[in-house]
């Protein structure tokens, strides 16, 4: 289920530097729920076009803003087609069971 051929990448500083950078760009916010009038905070920087282990070194995708989306758990569950699955899909392709316990949304800090 893991991507292994992405986990370097994704554990990669060029990476967590793109994604974080992306995440400040784009307000912090999902970008999908955003376009539907709701705010909700974004977790996850989804490529629109999928890693592949041919374009897994290729930074005009990895990399590139004009790729990515912030988007929340529930958004990106439907961008890989899970949309009603009880179970969440990280980034990296790996499952997690579902949460248990309801988690208060990361707070907007500063203005
Ligand atoms: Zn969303
Ligand atoms: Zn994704």
């Amino acid at each position: 289920m893991a991507q292994e051929f992405a986990k370097a990448f994704y554990k990669s500083h060029a990476w967590q530097a793109c994604r974080d950078a992306y995440v400040e760009t784009v307000g912090g916010l999902c970008e999908r729920c955003l376009r539907r009038g709701e705010v909700t905070a974004g977790e996850i920087v989804h490529h629109k076009i999928a890693l592949t282990p041919k374009n897994i070194n290729d930074p005009s995708v990895t990399l590139n803003f004009a790729n990515l989306e912030l988007v929340c758990q529930t958004c990106h569950n439907k961008a890989h087609g899970k949309s009603e699955s009880r179970y969440e899909w990280t980034e990296m392709g790996d499952i997690k069971p579902p949460r248990s316990q309801s988690q208060t949304p990361k707070g907007s800090t500063g203005g």
